[in-house]
């Protein structure tokens, strides 16, 4: 943690994150029912996971897989052994009464996300991740979850694998839980177990306390008792990096507002109310006692010790952003747009390593991804075309088309019209006229316009702009007009 001055009567804000994140599976968690998005409501359901009688879960080897990865990038102890948990409450998303989950014997304890708060290193401790199934989702009609008329409940995706990552209370500002966010779905997408696109992937549980400023250390940390005496209020139902900033910020304001009148902060949970921008209270927090957790007898210890050390994971963004530094001589910008994704840095190493880094580095990060983001697409609506994009890097690196033309009639002609290079090349004439032709041009443009080449000698600076308009314009705009320049030049020389 920075150290920072405080002052007497000066309030910090103390924020800990439970994110919920979906992990990537083709299956749910305990059953064999699809994890895609449904046409339906309650169309990928079975026994299981609308927890009819008598029925039995068997655990998803690639849920477990993904947790064992999720571990392993947030440098988490993963014991010898996990083990299953009821998590008993009643409420109308979760047809069995209880949610398996994990209690004391989670699969990662301890790990941690280094991430960037403007421009600067921070280190978010995590105490615990583990596994769980999804509950169903309730569809509130007429109204917010206060008022509805009535609900709809959709089991869809009750049962879809889910870890919930829960970091200690390291955070001090909603501005730094929008980074965190941020840096970890980036890691998550890395290890391909998780897909930011998909509705409902991401929803935090986000727990705000108000400490004052003399109850911290000097260099900023806070003791444990401090941080339980402190009177917290859980914000429930956000869902994206942008909601969880403004809730947390509305609820930092509405606490500081209490505490400065002399009021107490209630410990609750409350519910962030997007389209109005507030939180409202929901209930009193439950305390663990409240689920009565007991172990998951139809599901036997999972022992992970062995498995673990044969998954692999990738390097991830913050190495593999250092390394483009090093290797290809990169500025952090550039090396930053490159491992933005992994599709991305996976791309640009396979440009870099047939041409030049620094040419590979503009065409994609620059060109390639300006085009997309301009269309509003990403590196993956062109998966299947990166090989042509390829080929126009290479028309460019030897020199047979001109930047200009690569970029504003190939690239452009490839995402709109969904031609190949070579077709627009050829039909739009756009190779670059050979060195002859050129030269030929040259010494035509200097017999034709005797006004203009004696403007030049006299030293005129504008009229050799004319004389390389004239040579463009004869080669119908496929030569270099930086080359006619120097072609000229050496012609008039002579
Ligand atoms: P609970 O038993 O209520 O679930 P935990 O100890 O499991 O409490 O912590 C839940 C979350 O609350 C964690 O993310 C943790 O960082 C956060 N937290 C704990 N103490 C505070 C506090 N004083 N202020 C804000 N968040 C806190
Ligand atoms: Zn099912
Ligand atoms: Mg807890």
């Amino acid at each position: 943690m920075t150290a920072q001055t405080v002052q007497q009567g000066d309030l910090v804000t103390v924020i800990g994150l439970e994110v919920h994140v979906q992990l990537e599976t083709n299956t749910k968690i305990f059953c064999s029912c699809p994890t895609e998005p449904a046409d339906e409501p309650n169309e990928n359901v079975c026994p299981v996971c609308l927890g009819l009688p008598g029925a039995l879960p068997v655990l998803n080897e690639a849920a477990v897989e993904a947790a064992v990865k999720v571990g392993k990038a947030i440098d988490a102890d993963i014991p010898e052994e996990t083990r299953f948990h009821r998590k008993n409450y009643y409420y109308p998303d979760l047809p069995k009464n209880f949610q398996i989950t994990q209690y004391d014997e989670p699969i990662c304890a301890d790990g941690e996300l280094e991430i960037s708060v403007e421009g600067e290193r921070r280190t978010v401790a995590i105490e615990r991740a583990h596994l769980e199934e999804d509950p169903g989702s309730l569809q509130h009609v007429g109204g917010g979850i206060d008022t509805a008329d009535y609900t709809l409940v959709d089991y869809n995706r009750a049962g879809v694998p889910l870890m919930e990552i829960v970091t200690a209370p390291d955070f001090r500002s909603p501005s730094e839980v929008r980074a965190f966010l941020a840096d970890l779905e980036e890691v998550l997408e890395y290890l391909g177990v998780f897909d930011a696109g998909r509705d409902g992937s991401l929803r935090v549980d986000a727990n705000l306390s108000i400490i004052p400023a003399e109850e911290t250390n000097g260099d900023g940390t806070i003791d444990e008792e401090a941080l339980a005496a402190a009177n917290r209020t859980e914000v429930k139902n956000i869902s994206s990096h942008k909601g969880a900033e403004k809730a947390l910020a509305y609820e930092e304001t509405r606490q500081k507002n209490a505490i400065q009148r002399g009021r107490a902060v209630e410990q609750e949970t409350r519910h962030w109310d997007e389209s109005r921008g507030i939180t409202v209270s929901m209930r009193s927090k439950e305390e663990e006692k409240d689920y009565r957790y007991f172990e998951e007898a139809d599901l036997p210890p999972l022992r992970v010790s062995d498995w673990k050390e044969e998954i692999a994971i990738p390097e991830l963004p913050t190495a593999r952003r250092e390394r483009f530094q090093v290797e290809y001589d990169l500025s952090e910008e550039a090396a930053s747009k490159l491992t933005s994704t992994k599709q991305v840095a996976d791309f640009y190493e396979d440009v870099a390593s047939e041409f030049d880094p620094d040419l590979a580095a503009t065409w994609v990060a620059d060109e390639l991804l300006g085009e997309l983001n301009y269309r509003d697409m990403e590196i993956t609506d062109v998966e299947d075309r990166l090989g042509e994009v390829n080929r126009l890097v290479e028309l460019v690196a030897t020199d047979e088309i001109t930047a200009k033309n690569a970029r504003e009639a190939v690239l452009r002609g490839m995402l709109d019209d969904g031609d190949e290079p070579d077709t627009i090349v050829e039909r739009e004439g756009l190779g670059k006229t050979g060195e002859d032709e050129v030269q030929q041009a040259v010494v035509e443009a200097i017999d034709e316009n005797p006004d203009a080449v004696a403007d030049y000698h006299a030293g005129e600076g504008g009229a050799i702009n004319f004389l390389v308009g004239q040579v463009m314009q004869k080669t119908g705009g496929s030569a270099d007009p930086g080359d006619v320049n120097q072609l000229l030049r050496a012609e008039l020389e002579e």
